[in-house]
C-alpha cells in the first residue's frame, strides 16, 4: 500500500509575494532602493527583475530637476500600463517625487496604490501589501543631532514646503543603520555606503534639503560595521555617498569626521578601493587631503561640484567662492595629492547669467583643467530660491552655452587622457564590454562607478584568465575623448 498523501492545495505555503523594483536617479536613491528591497526580502518577499512577473512594482523616483521629474513620471506611467496588462496587483511610487508631489501623484495616476517618501522607507512593507508587519517596522527613526547651520537655516525657512501639494509637515529624518537589511543592486565586488543624508546648505537652485531633510550623519561605528560586513561578503570597492560627505560627523560633534572614517576604512584588510562623493568646496581640509595622499586604498579622486566660477553668479546661487579661490584650492589639491583625479559639475544658464559671467566660467574651465566635468542646464524648481529671480535665460540660450562649455572640456579631457598613454594602473575588471563581446572593460581608481568613462581591455598575456571583480595591472595603450584602451601586463 502506498503511503497516504496528506498534502493538498490548501495546506501549501502561499507563494511569496514577487516585487519588481525600478530605481531612478542617483546612487543615494539606489541605496534607498537597496534598503527597501532588503526590508521586503527579510519580510519574505521575492525580488524579481521582470515587471511582467511582479505582483508589486515599486518605482523609486528622482525629483532633482525637471528632466528627472519627467523621467520619473514616464516610468510610473509605463509601470501603470504593466499593471493594467500584466499580473501586478499593486504599484508603489517611492522617493523624491513623492516628497514633492505626494497628492498630485495619487490624484492624477489612479493606478498608484501607495506612496512612500524618502523618510518612510520601512513603510514599503505595508505599501507592498505585506501582512503581519509590526507597527514599529514603520519607525520611528530618531535623529537626535543637527548642525547649528541647519537649525539656523530651518528657522529662516530653508526647509519650508508648506506650499507643496500634500507634503507632510514632518521633514524626512530616516537614516539606515548597519543592521538594516540591504540587497545590493551593484556588482558583488562594489557597493555604496550612505554615510549621511539630507543637506543644510543654502544653494538657491536646489530643493534637495526640502526633499531629504536636515543634514544628518550615520554613527561612525555603524559605517565601519557595514563596511566590514560588505568586505567579508566579497566587496572590494566602497563608495561613500551623501549630499555632502565632507560635512560628515559635524552633527555628531566629530572634527575631521570624513578623514577619520577614511583612515579607519583603509584598515579593513579585504577592501581595495575607498572613495567618497561629493565634496563641498570650502570643506576640503588639509587633513582630508593628507589622508587621501597617505593611504593607498583611498582613491586619489575628488568630486567637487563647483556649480559656477563667477563670484557674482555664485553669490546669487548662495554658495560663495569664485575662480581665484577655486584655482588656489585646486593647486593645493594637486600639490598634496600629485596624482589626484578631479571631477566637477557646473550649472549653466543660472538666472541673470551674463555673457561676461559665462566667459568667466569658460576661462576658469580652461585654466583648471579638470579630468572629468559634467554640466547641467539650469532648471527652474518651484520652492527653490532661484525660482523667483528675474532675467531667466531661454532654453535655447542655455543649451548653446552648455554645449560651448562641454566642447572646451572635451579638448582638455582629450589632452589629459593622451598623457596617460604608456602609464600603468590597477584596473578593476568588470567583465565583457557592453559595446562589443570582443573586449573586456574595467575601471581604474580614476573612474568612479557609473559616472566616468571606461577602460576597454584589448590584450591579456597568455596564462592569465581575467575574471570579473578581480584587480589587474594594466598599461594604457590608447586614449579617446572619454574612454581609454589598455592591455593587462
Ligand atoms: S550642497 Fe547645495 S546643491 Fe548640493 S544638495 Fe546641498 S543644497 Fe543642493
Amino acid at each position: 500500500m502506498s503511503p497516504k498523501n496528506t498534502s493538498n492545495e490548501t495546506s501549501r505555503a502561499p507563494a511569496p509575494l514577487k516585487v519588481g523594483f525600478v530605481s531612478l536617479g542617483c546612487p543615494k536613491n539606489l541605496v534607498d532602493s537597496e534598503v527597501m528591497m532588503g526590508l521586503l526580502a527579510q519580510a519574505g518577499a521575492e525580488l524579481t527583475p521582470s515587471a511582467d512577473k511582479a505582483d508589486v512594482i515599486v518605482v523609486n523616483t528622482c525629483s532633482f530637476i525637471a528632466s528627472a521629474q519627467q523621467e520619473s513620471v514616464d516610468t510610473v506611467l509605463e509601470m501603470a500600463r504593466h499593471k493594467a496588462s500584466g499580473q501586478a496587483k499593486r504599484l508603489v511610487v517611492a522617493g523624491c517625487l513623492v516628497e514633492r508631489f505626494r497628492n498630485e501623484i495619487q490624484k492624477n495616476i489612479p493606478e498608484v496604490d501607495a506612496v512612500v517618501g524618502t523618510g518612510e522607507l520601512a513603510k514599503i512593507l505595508g505599501a507592498a501589501g505585506l501582512a503581519g508587519v509590526p507597527a514599529e517596522a514603520n519607525g520611528p527613526f530618531t535623529i537626535l543631532n543637527s548642525r547649528p547651520e541647519g537649525n539656523h537655516r530651518r528657522q529662516h525657512g530653508r526647509f519650508d514646503r508648506d506650499s507643496w501639494d500634500g507634503a507632510i509637515a514632518e521633514l524626512p529624518n530616516y537614516l539606515y543603520d548597519d543592521d538594516t537589511p540591504r540587497v545590493l543592486a551593484t556588482p558583488r565586488y562594489s557597493a555604496y555606503i550612505k554615510i549621511a543624508e539630507g543637506c543644510d546648505h543654502p544653494c538657491s537652485f536646489c530643493i534637495i534639503p526640502q526633499l531629504r531633510g536636515l543634514f544628518r550623519s550615520r554613527r561612525f561605528e555603524s559605517v565601519i560595521a557595514e563596511a566590514e560586513r560588505l568586505a567579508k561578503s566579497g566587496v572590494r570597492e566602497i563608495t561613500l555617498i551623501g549630499q555632502d560627505t565632507t560635512c560628515y560627523g559635524e552633527d555628531l560633534g566629530l572634527k575631521n569626521g570624513l578623514a577619520l572614517l577614511l583612515e579607519k576604512l583603509a584598515g579593513i584588510e579585504d577592501l581595495r578601493w575607498i572613495r567618497f562623493l561629493y565634496a563641498y568646496p570650502n570643506k576640503i581640509t588639509g587633513r582630508l587631503l593628507e589622508t587621501i595622499a597617505s593611504h593607498d586604498k583611498v582613491c586619489s579622486y575628488i568630486d567637487v561640484p563647483l556649480q559656477h566660477a563667477s563670484p557674482t553668479v555664485l553669490k546669487r546661487m548662495k554658495r560663495g567662492g569664485g575662480a581665484d579661490l577655486f584655482l588656489r584650492s585646486i593647486e593645493r589639491m594637486r600639490r598634496v595629492i600629485p596624482d589626484v583625479t578631479l571631477r566637477t559639475s557646473f550649472i549653466v544658464g543660472f538666472p541673470g547669467e551674463t555673457e561676461k559671467e559665462f566667459e568667466e566660467l569658460c576661462d576658469f574651465v580652461r585654466e583648471a583643467e579638470f579630468d572629468w566635468m559634467g554640466t547641467f542646464a539650469y532648471s527652474d524648481q518651484e520652492g527653490a530660491g532661484a525660482f523667483d529671480l528675474a532675467n531667466k535665460l531661454s532654453g535655447h540660450e542655455i543649451e548653446g552655452r552648455r554645449k560651448e562649455l562641454m566642447s572646451i572640456q572635451k579638448k582638455i579631457g582629450r589632452v589629459r587622457k593622451k598623457s596617460l598613454v604608456g602609464r600603468e594602473f590597477d584596473l578593476l575588471l568588470m567583465g565583457s564590454s557592453d559595446e562589443t563581446a570582443l573586449l573586456l572593460e574595467g575601471r581604474t581608481a580614476m573612474h568612479a562607478p557609473e559616472i566616468d568613462g571606461k577602460v576597454f581591455v584589448n590584450n591579456c598575456p597568455e596564462g592569465i584568465d581575467p575574471r570579473e571583480g578581480e584587480f589587474y595591472r594594466c598599461r594604457i595603450v590608447e586614449a579617446h575623448d572619454y574612454d581609454l584602451v589598455a592591455e593587462i601586463v
